[in-house]
This record gives C-alpha cells, sequence and structure tokens, in this order.
C-alpha cells in the first residue's frame, strides 16, 4: 500500500489542525461530567487501554474491540472524556501493533478518524436530545437514545473507514466485504456490553468494570489462543503439502527452488540461503536476495563464521528480532546491512547437520516463535527430498554414463540416435551426422606403458572432444577406445570439419602420463594419433544403424586403412 509522501504530511497537518482544537471546542460546548472522582476516570482508563492492548487478531487484520467501554466513557462522562480516551486507545493499539516506522502516518490517520467518529455521533448524540449521565433502567427514551447512538456511531465509523481507504489508499473495491462483516458482528456483540456495564456501573460502581472486564478480556484471550492454533494448524497443512511437492521433484536443483520459492510464499522473506554442508565448509548452494537469485558466486563459511557458521557449529536454531541483538556475531557473513529479522534453522538428516537454512527480513520483528517449528518441520523435508533427488541424479548418472570417462554410454547414446531419427523421420531435423573415432595402435600404448596409462589416456580424449563439442552435439563412448559424436542439425561438412579439429586436437598435443608402468616417477608424454569416420544421414543412411555402419566403415577403410590420424567421409561407392 503505497500512500505518497505529500498526502503522508497531509494527514500529520490535518490531525496538527483539527484534533486539539476539535477537542477545545467540544470541552466548551459540551462540557464533560467529571464529578471529580478520578479514580472512576483512571479505573475507565485502565481498561480501555487494557482492551486497546487485547486486539482479536484474525488473518492478520487487528480488530478493535473498544466499542463497548467507549460507548460507557461517553455516556458516564459525556464526549470530551470519551473524545480523549478514544485517541488514548488507538495509540495503545497502534503501539502494540507496532506499526513500522515508514507508516507511521498511521497513527495520525487513525487519530483523526477516531476523533471524527467520535465528534459527529456525540454531537449529533446531544442534538436529538441526549444527556450525558442518562438514566436507562427508568426512561425508556434514554435507553432508545443510546443504542441509537451506538448505531450511529457504527454508521459514521463505516462511512469514514470506507472514504478512508478510498481515498488514502486508493482501494477501489473497498470496503464492502468481510471486514464490514466483521465490523458489524464486533458492534452487535460489544454494544450489549456496554450497555451492561454502564447500567452495572450505576448500580455497582467500579466493581462493574471487574464483573464485565474480566469476563470480556478472558474471552479475548481464548478467541486469540485459538486463532493462533488455528493459523498455526494452517502453516502445517501448507508445509505437508510443501513436504510432498518437494518429495515429487527428481532433480537437486527442482528441489532447492521450490522450497526457496515456498518459503518466500509462506514468510516475509527479503533475503534467504541455503547452504550445504560440504567436507568442513558450509557451501552456498543458493540465495535469493530481494528476489534475485544468484547461484553458487559467494565463498564458502567455515564453523562459527557468521549466523549460518554458528547454527552449524551449534546445531541449534536461532531467532532474532531487530538488528541489535544479532550484529555481534555475524562477522564473515553476507547478509545486507538493511537486514533486520533473521530465522536460521540446521538442516537435520540422522541427527546430522547436513545443511543450513537463513531466512532475514528487512523489518523488525517480522517473524513469530511458532514459525521457527514449520521452517524446521520444512527443512526436514527439504533435507529427505535432497537426499532423494541426489540418489536419483546419481543412479541416473550411473546408468547413462560411463564410469572412467563420464562420458554417455552406449545405452544413451542409442536411445539418443533413436530419438533424434524419430525427429528427422516427423522432419523436425534436416540432417543427423555421426563421427566415430578409434584410437590408432592403443594396443601398443597399452603394452607399453600399461592399462592404468592407457585409461588416463581416454580420460584425457574424452575431456578434448567433449571441450571441442561443446552444446553442439552429444559425445559418448562407444566401446573400448571408441568414441562417438552425435552431431544434430550439422551438415556433413561441418562435421567433417569438427572431426578434423579432434583429430589435431589428439596428434598435435602429446599425453601426459602420470602412472608409468616402469616405476620411473617422472612424468611421461605420449603421443597419440586416432582414426575418424563421418557419416550423415538422411544422404547417407536412411536409418540409425546404418547410420553407425557407414561411419564405421568410413573409420576403417577410409582412414585405418589409408594410414590412420586422419578423417574420412562416407561415399557409397
Ligand atoms: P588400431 O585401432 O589402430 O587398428 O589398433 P588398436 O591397437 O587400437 O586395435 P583395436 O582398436 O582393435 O584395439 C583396442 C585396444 O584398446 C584393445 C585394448 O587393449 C584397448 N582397450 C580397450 N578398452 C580399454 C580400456 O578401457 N582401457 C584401456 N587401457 N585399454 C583399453
Ligand atoms: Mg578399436
Ligand atoms: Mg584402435
Amino acid at each position: 500500500m503505497g500512500v505518497k509522501p505529500h498526502v503522508q504530511t497531509a494527514i500529520y497537518l490535518i490531525w496538527i489542525m483539527l484534533v486539539p482544537a476539535g477537542m477545545w471546542f467540544t470541552y466548551q460546548t459540551f462540557p464533560p461530567h467529571l464529578s471529580g472522582n478520578w479514580h472512576e476516570l483512571i479505573a475507565f482508563l485502565a481498561l480501555m487501554a487494557i482492551v486497546a492492548s487485547m486486539p482479536i487478531i484474525i488473518n492478520n487484520v487487528p480488530i478493535f474491540l473498544i466499542q463497548w467501554v467507549s460507548f460507557t466513557v461517553f455516556l458516564i462522562f459525556g464526549l470530551f472524556v470519551e473524545m480523549v480516551f478514544a485517541q488514548i486507545a488507538v495509540l495503545v493499539l497502534l503501539v502494540k501493533l507496532r506499526v513500522p516506522k515508514d507508516q507511521l502516518f498511521r497513527i495520525p490517520l487513525n487519530l483523526i478518524m477516531f476523533f471524527l467518529v467520535s465528534f459527529f455521533s456525540g454531537t449529533f448524540y446531544y442534538l436529538i436530545g441526549g444527556q450525558t449521565a442518562p438514566r436507562l433502567t427508568e426512561n425508556s427514551e434514554a435507553f432508545l437514545l443510546a443504542i441509537l447512538y451506538a448505531v450511529l456511531n457504527y454508521f459514521i465509523n463505516q462511512v469514514i473507514v470506507s472514504f478512508n481507504l478510498f481515498f488514502i489508499y486508493k482501494r477501489k473495491n473497498a470496503y464492502f466485504g468481510k471486514d464490514l462483516l466483521v465490523e458489524t458482528l464486533t458492534t452487535i456483540i460489544t454494544i450489549p456490553v456496554g450497555v451492561v456495564l454502564y447500567i452495572l456501573y450505576n448500580e455497582l460502581g467500579l466493581l462493574s468494570l471487574l464483573f464485565v472486564g474480566i469476563p470480556f478480556v478472558s474471552l479475548s484471550v481464548i478467541f486469540n489462543l485459538y486463532y493462533s492454533s488455528e493459523k498455526i494448524n494452517q502453516y502445517l497443512q501448507k508445509t505437508g503439502e510443501i513436504g510432498h511437492q518437494m518429495a515429487e521433484r527428481l532433480q537437486v536443483d527442482d528441489v532447492v527452488t521450490l522450497f526457496i520459492q515456498k518459503l518466500g510464499g509462506m514468510l516475509p522473506v527479503d533475503y534467504a540461503y541455503v547452504f550445504e554442508v560440504s567436507g568442513d565448509e558450509l557451501k552456498l548452494i543458493r540465495y535469493v536476495e530481494e528476489g534475485r537469485v544468484d547461484p553458487y558466486n559467494r565463498p564458502p563459511l567455515k564453523k562459527n563464521e557468521g549466523i549460518s557458521g554458528m547454527v552449524w557449529a551449534k546445531q541449534k536454531a536461532c531467532f532474532f528480532s531487530r538488528k541489535k541483538e544479532w550484529t555481534h556475531i555475524t562477522s564473515g557473513g553476507y547478509l545486507p546491512k538493511d537486514a533486520r529479522s533473521i530465522l536460521s534453522v540446521p538442516i537435520m538428516r540422522n541427527k546430522m547437520v547436513i545443511g543450513v537454512l537463513l531466512l532475514a527480513s528487512k523489518q523488525e520483528r517480522a517473524y513469530e516463535k511458532y514459525q521457527l517449528t514449520i521452517v524446521d518441520i520444512l527443512c526436514s523435508y527439504f533435507a529427505v527430498a535432497m537426499e532423494n533427488a541426489k540418489h536419483y541424479e546419481r543412479t541416473k548418472m550411473q546408468s547413462e554414463r560411463c564410469s572412467l570417462t563420464k562420458l554417455f554410454n552406449y545405452r544413451y547414446f542409442e536411445n539418443a540416435l533413436m530419438k533424434e531419427f524419430e525427429q528427422l523421420k516427423r522432419y523436425e531435423r534436416d540432417v543427423i551426422s555421426l563421427i566415430i573415432l578409434d584410437i590408432d595402435h592403443f594396443k601398443t600404448v597399452n603394452d607399453t606403458y600399461g592399462h592404468q596409462s592407457g585409461n588416463e589416456i581416454l580420460i584425457d580424449i574424452a575431456g578434448r572432444i567433449s571441450k571441442l563439442v561443446g552444446s553442439r552435439g552429444t559425445v559418448a563412448r562407444y566401446g573400448g577406445e571408441e568414441f562417438v559424436v552425435l552431431l544434430p542439425d550439422v551438415s556433413k561438412g561441418e562435421a567433417y570439419q569438427t572431426a578434423e579439429l579432434i583429430r589435431e586436437s589428439i596428434a598435435n598435443w602429446p599425453f601426459t602420463l602420470y602412472e608409468t608402468i616402469d616405476q620411473d616417477q617422472k612424468k611421461q608424454q605420449v603421443k597419440i594419433t586416432a582414426s575418424i569416420g563421418v557419416a550423415t544421414a538422411p544422404e547417407d543412411a536412411e536409418d540409425a544403424l546404418a547410420l553407425i555402419r557407414h561411419a564405421d566403415r568410413a573409420l576403417y577403410v577410409g582412414a585405418k586403412r589409408a594410414g590412420r590420424n586422419r578423417v574420412a567421409e562416407y561415399s557409397s561407392c
């Protein structure tokens, strides 16, 4: 809700010009009924302040239950006292609700609104013949006037509130919904209480405040307890749903994304950091700062470094409402300067800390204690979901990659090739090129330097090919010392060029062996060459198997037989 600064200034000015003068006017026109009994005044003021400090909060909307006290005060002491008390009650309520610094204008705004409601309904009451300290039980007309006052008070309040929402907050379809219903209901409930208090006060004096005040205040406490447990239930239900959603995600990245996103939806989060314990460091795996996601570019934290480092070391959640409470422990962390509230929880799995979550808000007191429990539960769901996703990714990797070179394996390649051909058939691809590579005299290399050194060379070659191909194609280990590169939408000419680059990158740069057979400890350099065959569909082959066969044929006939260390493309003649 953005209220422009000049409107805010105007609100302060209006309060200064209107309220003190209005009160003076009221004091002169309708002098208060002060019997000189200050105890009574103070007792009512105390009751008003207590009730004002206990609003019922439903769905984050505070419901102010002050009407019954102000009604009684109005009837006993007159308009002026009611007006002053109402101003004090509003102040108490707003202090209790902890109006954020940038919304302080709400204080004078509410004071003006309450002043106007008091003034108009009170003046009207006197104009229609109402009096201060009426005998409600004996005079039915006085009773009627009192009720009329209450109803009028309610209506003027509605008019002023909707005016305020419309003109100050620019809310269009403003008021006539749930808020109005709640206001109406509370008025219907509280006004009879006010009547009872007034009548009882006339009979019993101050004791009546206890008789009516205690049950009312207790009820409001019970109400609040009920609603906060209701709220926690809703949170728990949401938490369960998020847990299920996270469990369904199979990719680690997706789990983290969902986790952060849902936390942001549930709690006021300006900054969120997810860390993972990795050896003796806390690695930042994701962070969001005011909606911006930036992965992986902050240094890891050590134990006790920053708040997250402390949470990790102590294995205990922490919760701060104000900056003062945590500035002394943030050395080394990277929390922005304008963070105020912090909620940080260790992510546990099998009684071990496997990560840390830190949430921060720019508002003071943004989090409530019970939210710590909710976040803690979410973190356990997160830990399980992460473990599952990691397991899935690992299994997937093992099933589709070669463990030595980390390239895709033959099974994966075959599938990918089939899929490409299906796309070719549907005209979603124009061409598919295939490169097959076989290392020359690799048996000799093995015999000379040992099988282990041969493996080192295979790993190195896999790296060189992958680097050259990049994201243009799929590199796989076809068999022992044979590799394939699948290049969708790459013409035969381009594929030939790529193959030539691969050949050169192998032939022109010797391979370093770290594990030579003769225990010499000295690093050895070996020169290797490879022969390569290229074929392209649909010009060379109509199906996947033919494409492989023809590339293989180019390799053996065109490259190996022609002297090795060369690239040959398939030709049918
Ligand atoms: P050329 O291809 O030039 O005709 O000669 P070559 O010696 O490379 O012959 P071929 O391709 O038939 O031999 C393959 C050799 O590669 C056999 C085996 O010793 C070696 N080899 C296959 N798989 C591996 C492996 O995983 N690690 C190691 N170190 N060697 C392997
Ligand atoms: Mg071979
Ligand atoms: Mg070979």
